[in-house]
């Protein structure tokens, strides 16, 4: 049980320790290797941006923007507050006339666009950074992951933080070619079989596209079709209906799955283009052995989504088992203000995802030593010293006690450590310059020179991996 002293994580926060780092540190490793075998290399991004960035990006009307970003008013510079309040900065904060200029300050700071947030997601990021470098003229596609924490003030439960960590990855210019969508899925799949995550359902659905006869069409039926069972449904899909009807088909009320199941679907009323780009995607991942279902209510409610949707979900999460969401969404970039650019990507959410692989029992062990170095004597310490240079040089873990005890405490503690092996070495080991080793699994001892034993570990090791 944590203790109560006087600070705390902040609600929603955690710390990471050991031995789950090692867990963390495997499944980023693993990102890594897996995304770069298929061309993808790493961006690494700011973690707080301009709040119009994410306004513009994700939606104003969106629950991320409208209720859990994090957003602060970052001090304007000397000049800038001068410029505003036409006198010396200096004289801002002094006496009786500080709330008034406070008020105008936070007013004027708003509208001068130094309103600030730390990011909620990473693709609008991704957009902005693919402009301002000028990708576009790079080969395209051009293909980049990220990860690193976000941040979003949502009620904290499991698998559900304020600061928590994606993975992500963008494929970005080039066409909307169908085996692109299918790569970027199967490169998903790749990576949680890699981490031999068991038990998942990848889900898929077309969108279609922002064209009269495409996705607005369908929305104005849904929308009818909606209306007819209005009564029937609770006040957050009422609203819905108004605002974002799509929505509505996300419900996970229990009383509402009825209704929905009535309700028309979107793949009867796609385009043709949209229709033989869905059907093409399907028979690229079958063609990579990806296995996938259809699922009509995957959608997002943004217009600039298009056509291919996708999620991921997870055994052991409860309600929170999306691990993964991910989609195609063309007219981002030129929303932000670029060249029209297309664009897919998918972000993992890496705090279920390990959630989900230690409740798989894939789960970190506590991290043992490879050596425990029992020494005694003024002469030991300099050879176990010289000893414990040498060993981690090789790669081996070393505890090397900073301070001398007697050989039957030492053991206990080299066990507690885990130590695979321990170098007992007295005065009388380095007089006579054979090293004792012992294997702390069965008792047994043998008997080594220096030289020897690095080699003998060496074998040891090579054998054992
Ligand atoms: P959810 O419906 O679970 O809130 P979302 O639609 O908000 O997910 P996305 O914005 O698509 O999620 O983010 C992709 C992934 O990031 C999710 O599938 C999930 O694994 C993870 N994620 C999102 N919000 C959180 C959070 N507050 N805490 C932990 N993981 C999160
Ligand atoms: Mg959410």
């Amino acid at each position: 049980m944590a203790n109560k002293s006087k600070f705390q994580a902040i609600r929603g926060t955690r710390d990471l320790l050991p031995p789950e780092t090692a867990l963390w540190n495997h499944v980023e490793q693993t990102a890594h290797a897996v995304f770069a075998t298929f061309g993808f290399g790493e961006i690494r991004l700011p973690i707080f941006e301009t709040t119009e960035l994410f306004a513009r990006s994700i939606g104003i009307e969106t629950d991320v923007v409208s209720k859990e970003m994090y957003t602060f008013y970052d001090r304007p510079s000397e000049e800038q507050a001068s410029k505003i309040f036409e006198m010396p900065p200096k004289t801002l904060t002094s006496g009786g006339e500080f709330i008034e200029r406070k008020e105008k300050e936070a007013f004027q700071r708003y509208q001068s666009g130094e309103s600030t947030t730390l990011r909620p997601e990473a693709t609008a990021s991704v957009c902005r950074a693919y402009i301002e470098h000028n990708m576009q003229q790079l080969s395209q596609p051009v293909k980049l992951y990220y990860m690193g924490p976000m941040f979003r003030r949502e009620r904290p439960q499991k698998g559900r933080y304020r600061q928590f960590y994606q993975i992500g990855a963008e494929v970005l210019g080039g066409a909307d070619t169908p085996a692109i969508d299918a790569e970027v899925i199967e490169m998903v799949m790749t990576f949680f079989d890699r981490l031999e995550l068991t038990g998942i359902e990848l889900d898929i659905n077309s969108i279609g596209h922002n064209a009269p006869d495409c996705r607005p069409a369908y929305v104005q039926k849904l929308k009818a079709a909606l209306e007819k069972v209005k009564d029937q449904l609770g006040a957050d899909s009422q609203r819905r209906i108004e605002t974002n009807p799509l929505r509505v088909l996300d419900s996970k009320l229990e009383n509402e799955q009825p209704i929905i199941a009535t309700l028309p679907r979107i793949a009867d009323h796609l385009c043709d283009e949209c229709k033989a780009h869905y059907a093409a995607v399907k028979r690229q991942l079958e063609l990579r052995g990806v296995f996938f279902k259809e699922n009509w209510r995957l959608v997002r409610g943004l217009d600039y989504y298009m056509r291919t949707t996708f999620e991921v979900t997870a055994q052991g999460l409860g309600s929170q088992n999306a691990v993964c969401g991910g989609g195609r969404y063309d007219g981002l970039v030129e929303l932000l203000g670029g060249p029209p650019t297309k664009g897919i990507g998918f972000a993992i959410g890496e705090d279920r995802l390990i959630l989900s692989l230690q409740e798989i029992g894939k789960g970190a062990a506590p991290q043992g030593r490879d050596v425990y170095i029992a020494w005694m004597g003024e002469h030991a310490y300099a050879a176990a010293v010289r000893a414990a240079k040498d060993l981690r040089r090789a790669g081996f873990s070393v505890e090397l006690p900073p301070t001398e005890s007697k050989f039957g405490k030492a053991l206990e503690r080299a066990d507690k450590l885990r130590s695979r092996y321990a170098l007992i070495l007295g005065d009388n080991e380095v007089s006579e310059g054979l090293w004792t080793l012992k294997t702390l699994a069965d008792g047994s001892q043998q008997k080594f020179t220096e030289p020897e034993l690095l080699e003998y570990l060496r074998k040891q090791k090579a054998l054992s991996s």
